[in-house]
C-alpha cells in the first residue's frame, strides 16, 4: 500500500496490519496521500492486500466493521495510545483512504464524523 509502510507489500494486511497470509488483492479506485497526526505521511501506491478476516468483511460489504478492525489494528501496530482524539484521527484518515480504495462502494456516511 505505502512506501512509508514498514512492511513490504504482501507481508501484512493493508487494512488491519495482520501478518500474512493474505488472500485478496484489490486495485484501488483512486490513490490517496494523507498526513497522520504525528506527521507520518501515508502514501497509497500499490494494490491493497487483505487477510482472510478483512477479505470476508469486504466480500459481505461490512464496511463499518472493516473500518473499526482497521483502526484498531493500525493503532496497535503503531503503538498509538487509544485516546478518543487518536481514534477520531485514524478513523477520519482511514475512512477517507478506504473511500479511495473502494470508490462508490464506500458509504458516504462513514466519511462523516
Ligand atoms: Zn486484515
Amino acid at each position: 500500500m505505502s512506501t512509508m509502510w514498514p512492511a513490504p507489500h504482501g507481508t501484512r494486511c493493508d487494512f488491519c496490519m495482520a501478518e500474512a497470509p493474505l488472500c485478496l488483492d484489490i486495485a484501488p479506485a483512486a490513490r490517496i496521500v494523507a498526513e497522520l497526526t504525528d506527521s507520518r505521511l501515508y502514501i497509497d501506491n500499490e494494490d491493497w492486500g487483505a487477510c482472510a478476516e478483512c477479505a470476508a468483511l469486504i466480500a459481505d460489504s461490512r464496511w463499518l466493521e472493516l473500518l473499526d478492525r482497521g483502526i484498531i489494528g493500525v493503532m496497535a501496530f503503531w503503538n498509538t495510545p487509544n485516546t478518543s482524539e487518536n481514534y477520531r484521527d485514524y478513523r477520519a484518515k482511514l475512512s477517507f483512504t478506504l473511500q479511495g480504495v473502494f470508490g462508490s462502494q464506500w458509504p458516504d456516511e462513514l466519511c462523516l464524523w
